[in-house]
């Protein structure tokens, strides 16, 4: 087990203290802190903390795959590791966003480089070939927008707000069939110019101000239209968020993101993981890149049934389910006992509660809490001990 030194991305939207207290740094830091990255993504991998140095955990698995992936992992995936893992911490909502599948990422990607966009360029959709399925995993109380609602959902907001400039819309949802209702009404509201959509989003939360002052049921959804427009004021997003399941989760409570879900986190510390690539095609809610004709080439319209998930137990590990091949993430709750277990591919192990010692036939590492450290194949298996919150990614037989 060898231990990682991982990379923060400072994206506006960070905490200043969430990551820096899971680490033991102190807190509030000079910049946001928005992820820490834990993997080999080429962009910004992780650093494996040799006896020989320092070195990019992209570039350990290309030099001995075999050793870091075993025979299985490298037929299947190649010479890379299949997920990224990340702590996320949000104080201010993230981008309204949603990936592609693997077909469409594949094409796109291939389509921009023969436009010849260079793969660090702002206005580039697709930096890398594969798709991004996500799972999310509540550290605390975290908020989120998920997937479209059911249609009715949506025309019972619509109606109860009454605002006149999205009776265009109202009319485009109730007149289609579900999804083709859903997909005109979101249509409608990106095709808005520029006037129009002025109009419409100040209408929009003048109208969930009045509704929440009235203590109206849609309160919490009005709420949050209201704190996105004081973010990002005059943005259609804000409007299109109350076509979204609002889903808060509690700590422990996840949500998986397939292809094509709309998705926007609002709030809170979570665990991350996900396929290794770092396709988003933006909606609104951003400064960054918006590309709206591939955001709706991508999108899937089917309503989303928003209940957190839940972690299903397996032995000392509470598995969260989901149908990504690249990823299995797991928890441990660590209470003195030794624990051993087998390990068939690449793992990365996170500590996020507490202190632990890894111990494999290739080493042995305490982790302190916010350490992660990656487990290379060929260990064949290791045991954990400590008083710990652990979790463990690993790519799924
Ligand atoms: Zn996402």
């Amino acid at each position: 087990v060898y231990l990682l030194d991982s990379p923060i991305k400072d994206y506006p939207w960070g905490s200043r203290t969430a990551i820096a207290e899971l680490m033991g740094r102190p807190a509030p830091t000079p910049k946001p802190e928005a992820e820490l990255w834990m993997g080999a993504h080429p962009s910004a991998p992780s650093r494996v903390l040799l006896p020989t140095g320092p070195e990019p955990l992209d570039q350990v698995i290309q030099r001995d795959p075999s050793t870091a992936l075993g025979a299985r992992v490298l037929a299947r995936f190649g010479p890379r590791l299949p997920f990224l893992l990340k702590v996320l911490a949000a104080a201010r909502p993230l981008s309204l966003q949603a990936h592609p599948s693997a077909a469409q990422a594949a094409a796109g990607y291939a389509r921009e480089d023969g436009l010849g966009v260079p793969l660090d360029a702002p206005h580039r959709s697709y930096r890398d070939a594969s798709h991004k399925p996500e799972l999310l995993v509540a550290l605390g109380r975290f908020r989120a927008l998920c997937g479209f609602r059911r249609r009715d959902e949506m025309g019972s907001v619509l109606r109860e707000l009454d605002v006149p400039e999205l009776d265009a819309v109202r009319r485009r949802l109730e007149a289609g069939s579900e999804p083709a209702g859903t997909r005109a009404a979101f249509e409608a509201l990106l095709a808005l110019d520029e006037a129009e959509r002025a109009a419409t989003v100040a209408a929009t939360t003048a109208a969930c101000a009045r509704h929440a002052a009235q203590g109206g049921r849609y309160g919490a959804e009005c709420a949050m239209v209201l704190a996105l427009a004081s973010e990002y004021p005059g943005d259609v997003g804000v409007v299109c968020a109350l076509l979204l399941n609002l889903v808060t989760l509690q700590a422990g409570e996840a949500v998986y993101l397939p292809a094509g879900n709309l998705h926007a986190y609002l709030e809170g510390v979570g665990v991350e993981i996900m396929a290794s690539s770092d396709n988003v095609l933006r909606g609104g809610l951003t400064t960054k890149h918006v590309d709206r004709p591939e955001l709706l080439q991508v999108l899937d319209f089917s309503p989303v049934e928003a209940a957190p998930l839940r972690p299903v137990p397996s032995g000392t590990e509470s598995i969260y389910p989901t149908p990504a091949a690249e990823f299995r993430l797991s928890r441990l709750e660590l209470t003195g006992n030794p624990c051993a277990l087998r390990v068939t591919g690449p793992e990365i192990l996170l500590v996020t509660e507490g202190a632990a010692v890894a111990a494999s036939p290739l080493g042995r590492h305490s982790l302190r809490r916010g350490e992660a450290v990656f487990v290379p194949a060929a260990s064949g298996q290791y045991s954990l001990e400590g008083t710990a919150t652990v979790f463990r990614a690993v790519v799924p037989e």
